[in-house]
């Protein structure tokens, strides 16, 4: 129900109420007035009556009070009249004209008990008022009754009873009910009619107040007010559209100006006005965090904010982080939630099976069934998205779900992770130019091997980062067997032969992800990314062969060297990786001192009281 019928329908509801309250008023007074009219009229009827009857006992002519009566009888709404005698009269004077005796029980009561009775008897048709006088002796009227009857003063002498046809009065009361009703109706209908012409032109510039500003609540102020009022109402439109059209154009600035981000931007929604404040929200979070890394000190730092803002902002539980060198076209592990990889271990060798970085597209599981071929996150919906840096470096975003609808949710967040990509890019390339820098320092000339102190400055981060991604680190700590003799016998020249020699060995057994250091002038050490100790034991033996297979010309005389490796476990043999390393010298220590020549993996036994530290 609108307004303006619902004001119609309470002013009717009222305007009814006051109606059937004035009718029923009328009514009830009506009844009341025609009742104490015939009451009225049979008291007057009955002292006619009883002055007649006097009259005509006086003047000697009671034998003729019957056409008296009748003519009494005739008086207009009297029904029927009759008189009766009580017992002593009836003693003293006679039982009278026929029909003097009481006809009924009513009759009978009041000559009895002196009181007079009335009663309206009406039904459906008739409404008939019976009204029964006592006449009373007395000494003190005119004439004195006792002067005739014998009788004591207050006895009964008899009594007159009446019945009144008020018909005509409930006739005449309903027809003016009716008037009442037809006048009330009528005007119900003018006070409703005046009261709709009134207040419909307030009602339809409310409703045009309640469209326009629902609109407005969606951020479109084209809305127009328009009114026939003349008072303040013509005011108030004035006032609303002097508003709107300020809004509207202030709006429509402000809405250009952010339309470009709304594009790129899954928080925009169907309100301009909330999504212009989420745009800024998020334009601030994304600055916050610019400024943040801005200030840090390397990529990895860089990658830590990432990782923080993916789980802390974005609620990913399950993802990981890749860095892909595009040079070599390797990808490497920056961080991971799972124990499991999202991607074979040919994904990690070769950055070409990344299906999201082959194509430089998203790539989402949801597309297609078993999308990427190389995926291993099981029965999991996933998402991986990649990001340039610059021509050497891209990074790689996989994240994955139990089910598509969480996967599609989490997928709603990727317009604003890209934003925080976009804010961090210069920022990773400037770092990593940084870090190539850096990394001039940290090799070793004559071998391009990093060098020790590239070692005491990485160890510790990567140690701490693998126990956070549950990434695990082979040691080979390596040292050529009598070596001291090349240089003693070939000269140091030859020395540095053998040693580049190996190094080459060293950079071609390995992968990517490994990484050998010269430790020390002819010690090496190799850090083998997630590799299983079955693994690291078959490289060590590789390097170990190829190193006592491999021939030096020094001048007149071939020469072979060989050499000695220990080998040790991070995480599984100590958590301190610096401990890792010495357990990785000891067992190369037993090498030495077992006949040098060969690989000896680490023991706890090894550990005795000559080798603490
Ligand atoms: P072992 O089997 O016990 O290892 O015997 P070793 O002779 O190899 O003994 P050690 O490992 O202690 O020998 C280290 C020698 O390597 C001493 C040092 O003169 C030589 N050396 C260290 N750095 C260089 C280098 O850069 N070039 C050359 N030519 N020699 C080096
Ligand atoms: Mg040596
Ligand atoms: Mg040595």
């Amino acid at each position: 129900m609108n307004t303006n019928r619902r004001i119609l329908f309470i002013v009717a509801l009222m305007l009814i109420g006051l109606a059937i309250a004035t009718i029923t008023n009328v009514a009830l007074n009506f009844r009341d007035y025609g009742y104490n009219n015939a009451i009225e009229k049979s008291k007057m009827t009955a002292e006619i009556v009883r002055d007649g009857l006097t009259a005509h006992m006086v003047n000697g002519i009671m034998d003729k009070r019957e056409f008296f009566l009748s003519n009494i009888a005739n008086i207009k709404d009297v029904k029927s009249l009759w008189i009766v005698r009580a017992d002593n009269v009836v003693t003293q004077h006679g039982e009278g004209l026929q029909n003097e005796r009481p006809r009924d029980a009513i009759d009978k009561k009041v000559l009895q008990e002196g009181k007079t009775f009335r009663e309206v008897q009406e039904d459906a048709r008739n409404a008939i008022l019976r009204v029964t006088i006592p006449y009373i002796a007395t000494a003190y009227g005119s004439p004195n009754c006792l002067s005739c009857h014998n009788a004591k003063e207050g006895d009964v002498l008899g009594a007159i009873s009446m019945e009144f046809d008020i018909n005509d009065i409930r006739q005449t009361g309903a027809i003016t009910i009716a008037k009442i009703f037809a006048i009330n109706l009528l005007f119900i209908i003018v006070a409703l009619w005046v009261t709709h012409h009134y207040f419909k032109p307030y009602m339809k510039l409310f409703e045009n107040l309640q469209r326009g500003i629902k609109r407005a609540r969606t951020g479109d102020f084209s809305f127009r007010f328009t009114t026939t009022l003349k008072d303040g109402g013509n005011e108030v439109a004035e006032q609303m559209n002097t508003l709107f059209e300020k809004l509207d154009e202030t709006f429509g600035g402000i809405k250009h100006d952010l339309s470009t981000f709304m594009t790129r931007s899954n928080i925009a929604c169907g309100d301009p006005l909330n999504s212009a404040g989420n745009i800024i929200k998020e334009l601030s979070d994304v600055y916050k965090f610019k400024k943040t890394i801005e200030l840090d000190n390397s990529k990895d730092e860089i990658y830590d904010r990432f990782i923080y803002v993916l789980k802390e902002k974005f609620h990913f539980a399950h993802f990981a982080l890749y860095e892909v060198d595009k040079t070599s076209k390797t990808r490497r592990l920056v961080y991971i939630t799972d124990s499991k990889s999202f991607c074979q271990p040919i994904v990690d060798q070769n950055a070409i099976e990344c299906r999201a970085y082959r194509t430089n597209s998203d790539i989402y599981s949801t597309d297609f069934p078993n999308v990427c071929q190389h995926c291993s996150a099981g029965g999991k919906e996933y998402t991986c998205i990649p990001f340039n840096i610059n021509d050497d470096l891209a990074l790689i975003l996989s994240y994955s779900a139990k089910d598509t609808e969480t996967i599609e949710a989490l997928n709603l967040a990727l317009p604003t992770i890209k934003n925080y990509f976009e804010a961090a890019k210069a920022v990773i390339e400037s770092r990593t130019l940084m870090d190539k820098l850096r990394d001039s320092s940290l090799r070793d000339g004559p071998t391009r091997l990093y060098n020790r102190r590239f070692m005491e400055e990485f160890i510790d981060k990567s140690a701490e980062q693998a126990l956070r991604s549950n990434i695990s680190y082979s040691i080979l700590m390596i040292d050529i067997d009598y070596f001291k003799m090349v240089n003693d016998t070939y000269g140091h020249d030859s020395g540095d032969v053998v040693i580049k020699s190996l190094a080459e060995i060293l950079q071609s057994t390995v992968r990517k992800a490994d990484l050998p250091i010269r430790y020390g002038g002819e010690e090496f050490l190799i850090l083998l990314h997630n590799t299983t100790p079955e693994g690291a034991l078959s490289v060590a033996e590789k390097i170990r062969t190829q190193f006592s297979d491999k021939k030096y010309q020094f001048g007149s005389e071939t020469v072979h060297k060989t050499l000695s490796i220990g080998i040790s476990h991070f995480p599984s043999d100590a958590d301190s990786i610096w401990k890792v390393i010495k357990f990785a010298d000891i067992a190369l220590y037993e090498a030495k001192h077992t006949g040098r020549n060969r690989v000896i993996e680490f023991k706890a036994e090894m550990f005795k009281d000559g080798n603490q530290f």
